[in-house]
């Protein structure tokens, strides 16, 4: 039976959650080489809730290095095509500090592994991920308007630096064949720990909304399918809907019956929690809203040309090259060429796209 943690905390006092699951989920880490990978989306402040809070990342390292780890590594691949973003994201966010000199811009070097061939039959993966003997995940909690919520599995997406994440979008095509590339991803390299920053948590169009809310927890397991069971409960959701959940236990990766985990600490359900619109846990098995989601005439990104800055950085990261500036320098999409994959709405820094 899978184990979740569910610890109330606050940034103030998060070392004792963190103490708490290193206790719950002992390792022998000394003299191995440890990764430590939060979420970092893009460049955002900690208090905009996009990126794991600062204060998690750095009690991890501090109790890491405790553990007489050999070599401690802090990174991921944030953004999808400019290496250069790398540094930017880990700054702003506050994570380049809290990472206390451990910080490695993971994107500049990968190897190739076998992928599922209905994708790619090879993808790259970042060495630091491939070379790690200890692999932590710190996922955030948050809502994803392709994935409904964005926790330990859709964490792993980040194993890919650059262009091949937006490469696979392209690949998927779908949301539901997207819900099932992302297990194969996740599977490349699973965590051996997840440590999950849930002190504030993100509702409504994620994973880059401005809705935040208290949820005051962190959650830690040692298995992905558990905890996003618990994470889709708290927020309201039946865990058994989602399809990325029901491919990863086809593929015996772990339980999302709630019956089969046992949970330490008790979950808090938001039966009022903003899920996105258009990625409900209901529509992704409904075929009906399958098939209109898939019918790019319906489904298109809009911007709101209020917020809009013209940065271009929605137009430079479409996967397809489905957006172009229009009139008035506001970016328009064609919708013969839109994948739906959302990147544009999760890179736009003003927050200024949804899809309608
Ligand atoms: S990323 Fe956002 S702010 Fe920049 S051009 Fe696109 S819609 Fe406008
Ligand atoms: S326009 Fe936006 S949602 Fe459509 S394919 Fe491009 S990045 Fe994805």
């Amino acid at each position: 039976m899978s184990r979740v943690m569910i610890e109330p905390a606050s940034y103030d006092n998060i070392r004792k959650s963190v103490d708490r699951a290193f206790e719950l989920f002992p390792a022998d880490l000394s003299g191995k080489k440890v990764l430590i990978k939060p979420n970092v989306l893009r460049t955002a402040k900690p208090e905009e809730g996009i990126t794991t809070h600062p204060a998690l990342l750095e009690a991890v390292v501090e109790k890491v290095d405790s553990l007489g780890a050999g070599e401690i590594v802090v990174g991921d691949n944030p953004g999808m095509i400019d290496y250069g973003d790398n540094e930017k994201s880990f700054e702003k966010s506050g994570l380049m500090k809290a990472a206390k000199s451990c910080y490695r811009n993971m994107g500049t070097s990968s190897r190739k592994v076998g992928f599922n061939p209905d994708y790619m039959p090879t993808v790259s993966v970042s060495e630091d991920v491939l070379d790690a003997d200890f692999f932590i995940s710190l996922p955030k909690f948050k809502t994803h308007g392709l994935t409904v919520i964005t926790g330990a599995i859709k964490n792993s997406y980040g194993i890919l630096p650059g262009a091949i994440k937006a490469h696979l979008h392209k690949a998927a095509g779908s949301p539901q064949r997207f819900h099932e590339l992302l297990v194969d991803v996740f599977r490349l390299r699973i965590p051996d720990l997840i440590i999950m920053d849930a002190v504030v948590g993100m509702e409504g169009n994620g994973p880059a909304s401005t809705e935040l809310r208290d949820i005051g927890q962190v959650l830690a397991s040692d298995n992905a399918v558990a905890m996003d069971s618990v994470v889709s409960s708290m927020m309201g959701l039946d865990p058994g809907k989602l399809r990325f959940l029901q491919k990863a236990k086809q593929e015996g990766l772990g339980d999302y019956d709630p019956q089969s985990i046992k949970c330490i600490g008790e979950i808090k359900t938001f039966t009022d929690y903003h899920i996105p619109p258009l990625g409900g846990e209901a529509n992704i098995n409904n075929s009906a809203i399958q098939e209109l989601i898939g019918n790019k005439t319906l489904l298109v990104p809009k911007v709101d040309a209020d917020l809009c800055t013209s940065c271009e950085n929605c137009i430079e990261h479409c996967p397809v090259g489905a957006l172009d500036m229009g009139e008035d320098d506001i970016p328009v999409a064609d919708s013969e060429l839109c994948i739906t994959c959302f990147c544009c709405q999760e890179l736009c820094p003003e927050k200024a796209i949804t899809l309608q």
